[in-house]
């Protein structure tokens, strides 16, 4: 029979983990603050925003935050930043992505001092992962191997097939299958025959950005699918890059969309909040 794997519930049961946690720095007298700015008020980043600051809430963890207009310079977001990193009170800072084109956003990761970047996008912290030193790991691929993990998938000398090099998703997700002794391909969009380099993964891995790309074809009888794609359908329906009903009878775990990733990854972005307590020390 198929496992569905549950995002919500094992992202609960890490939040409430997490929360034991702050409580347990609070009676230390370590109060853990996130800073949390957004430029502009597009929609998405709005929401994305909002479940951000309700699961600080949850878990007990303070947060700032920065609303700023979208004609704000470069310059003043850098100024915000900087003065961010200088205030020992802020464990974490996050800018959320994507910002308005008149900014650069790859300064932008770059001013914020890496050991308060909690999504993991800074170079140092990208670096660290690749060399397997302590830091920030980014949120979405961290929390897929917290989700295989809690799922009760044994992740060692599996055949794992990343779809997708991004630096947010795929490149982090190879280095920590890596990390946890998978033997790893990337696939991408110049990668020759897909359907047959898919079919190799125990554990494939899906982060194309295009909605239902992957059906039965691509997939071995048995395997374990990971869905990070979410998009809507013509119906408004939430989807993800898998064709789950298409897929789903042929494969023995796969994450639903949406409660699967998604909800990981704002949980991972707390357990980075709460890892920055030891990283700063
Ligand atoms: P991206 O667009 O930056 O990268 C897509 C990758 O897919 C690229 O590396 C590209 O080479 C590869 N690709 C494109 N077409 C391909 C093809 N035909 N064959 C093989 N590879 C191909 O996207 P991303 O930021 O990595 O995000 C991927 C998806 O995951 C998106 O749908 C995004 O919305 C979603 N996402 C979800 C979460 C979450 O929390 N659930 C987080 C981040 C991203």
């Amino acid at each position: 029979m198929t496992q569905i794997i549950d995002g919500k519930q094992i992202s609960k049961e890490l939040k409430d983990e997490l929360k034991e946690k702050v409580t347990a720095y609070r009676a230390q007298g370590i109060e853990i603050t996130l800073a949390v700015i957004q430029v502009g008020n597009d929609k998405a980043s709005s929401v994305y925003v909002g479940n951000k600051k309700k699961a600080c809430e949850y878990i007990g963890i303070h947060s700032l935050s920065y609303e700023l207009e979208e004609h704000t310079t470069e310059d003043e977001l850098l100024d915000l930043i900087r003065r961010l990193n200088g205030d020992d009170k802020v464990n974490g800072i996050l800018v959320q992505l994507p910002l308005p084109k008149h900014i650069n956003e790859d300064k932008v990761i770059e001013t914020i001092d890496a050991k308060k970047d909690v999504d993991g996008f800074h170079p140092m912290s990208v670096g660290a992962l690749s060399i397997g030193k302590k830091g920030f790991i980014s949120c979405t691929p961290y929390g897929i191997i917290e989700l295989l993990k809690r799922s009760g998938t044994d992740i060692e000398g599996k055949e794992c097939v990343v779809i997708g090099r991004s630096n947010i998703v795929g490149k982090p997700m190879s280095m920590l299958l890596l990390r946890e002794n998978a033997t790893v391909t990337v696939a991408h969009s110049h990668t020759k025959n897909l359907k047959e380099v898919a079919k190799r993964a125990d554990i494939l891995i899906v982060a194309v950005g295009k909605p239902l790309f992957i059906n039965h074809e691509y997939v071995k009888e048995g395997a374990i699918v990971i869905d990070v794609g979410i998009h809507r359908d013509e119906n408004n329906k939430l989807c993800g890059d898998v064709d789950y009903e298409d897929v789903f009878p042929h494969v023995s775990a796969i994450t639903p969309v949406p409660g699967g990733v998604g909800p990981m990854t704002i949980a991972m972005l707390m357990k980075n909040c709460v890892n920055a307590v030891e990283i700063q020390k």
